[in-house]
C-alpha cells in the first residue's frame, strides 16, 4: 500500500550537506501498524515528514496506493493532506480555547466521509470531558483529544511522531493501545515513530533505521493484521 524506494534527503549547503536518508526502502501493506525506530537525528521525523507532502525527498520515490506522491498534481497532494491524513505530534498542539469536542470537530471539516464524534469521543474514553477545554485536560487527555482530531476524519493513513515522547509509562501504554484499538476498528494505516522499544509487540512490521538507512526490518508474525480480525 505505502512503497519507499531508496529515498535520499539532504539537509544544508554544499560546505556543510548532511545526508539524512541515504536510501531507505521498505513497504507496508494496508491496515499495517509500522513502528519506526532509531537513534536521535536517524532521519524518522524526515522521512515522516516526507510522507506527509509537508517535506520533499531529493531522490527516490513514495508510493500511496500504487501512485506515486512526486506524481500528484498540487489539488491531489492537498486533498491527499487534508482527507486521507491524520498526523500526531508529540507536542499535542490543541486549540487552547476550543472545548475537546470542538477541537476533535476541527478535523472532521477537512474531510468528506468524517466519523460520528460522539462514538469517537466513547472509544476515546473522552465523553465526558468533552466540554473541557485543553489546560483542564491531563496530557494523556490532550493526547487522546489529538488522537482524535486526526483520525476523525477517518484517514486512510495516521502518522504518529512520537505520541507517547511527553507522557509517563503507563499513560504512553494507554495511548499505544488506544492507537492499536484505532487501528483495528478503522482499519487505517499507521506509521509510528517511538522511542520505547517495548511496543513492538503491537507492530505488523518493525522498521529501523540507522545512519539514513534501514539497518532491520522484520514482519511480527505473531500479530494478527486488523485487516483480517472479524467485527
Ligand atoms: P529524534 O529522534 O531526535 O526526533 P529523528 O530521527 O526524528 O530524531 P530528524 O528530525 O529526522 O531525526 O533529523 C535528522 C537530521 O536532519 C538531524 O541531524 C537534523 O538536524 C537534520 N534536519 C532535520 N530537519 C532539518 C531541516 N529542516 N534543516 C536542516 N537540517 C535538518
Ligand atoms: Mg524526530
Amino acid at each position: 500500500f505505502i512503497e519507499i524506494n531508496n529515498l535520499k534527503k539532504s539537509f544544508g549547503s554544499d560546505s556543510n550537506r548532511v545526508e539524512v536518508l541515504r536510501g531507505v526502502d521498505f513497504s507496508i501493506e494496508k491496515g499495517d501498524i509500522c513502528v519506526l525506530l532509531g537513534p536521535s537525528g536517524s532521519g524518522k521525523s524526515t522521512l515522516l515528514n516526507i510522507i506527509g507532502g509537508i517535506d520533499d525527498a531529493d531522490a527516490g520515490y513514495i508510493s500511496i496506493g500504487g501512485e506515486r506522491m512526486a506524481d500528484m498534481n498540487e489539488k491531489k497532494l492537498t486533498a491527499y493532506r487534508r482527507k486521507h491524513l491524520g498526523y500526531v505530534f508529540q507536542m499535542y498542539n490543541l486549540i487552547p480555547n476550543l472545548t475537546v469536542r470542538e477541537n476533535i470537530e476541527v478535523g472532521a471539516y477537512l474531510s468528506d466521509r468524517p466519523l460520528d464524534v460522539d462514538e469517537l469521543l466513547q472509544t476515546l474514553g473522552l465523553y465526558e470531558h468533552r466540554k473541557k477545554l485543553p489546560n483542564q485536560l491531563s496530557g494523556g487527555q490532550q493526547q487522546r483529544t489529538a488522537i482524535g482530531r486526526a483520525i476523525v476524519k477517518n484517514p486512510d493513513i495516521l502518522l504518529c511522531d512520537e505520541p507517547t515522547g511527553a507522557l509517563d509509562y503507563n499513560t504512553s501504554k494507554d495511548i499505544l493501545e488506544l492507537i492499536e484499538r484505532v487501528n483495528q476498528k478503522y482499519g487505517n494505516t499507521v506509521i509510528m515513530v517511538t522511542h520505547n522499544d517495548a511496543i513492538k509487540d503491537m507492530a505488523d512490521i518493525v522498521i529501523r533505521l540507522r545512519d539514513g538507512a534501514v539497518r532491520k526490518s522484520y514482519r511480527n508474525e505473531k500479530k494478527i493484521p486488523a485487516r483480517e480480525l472479524e467485527w
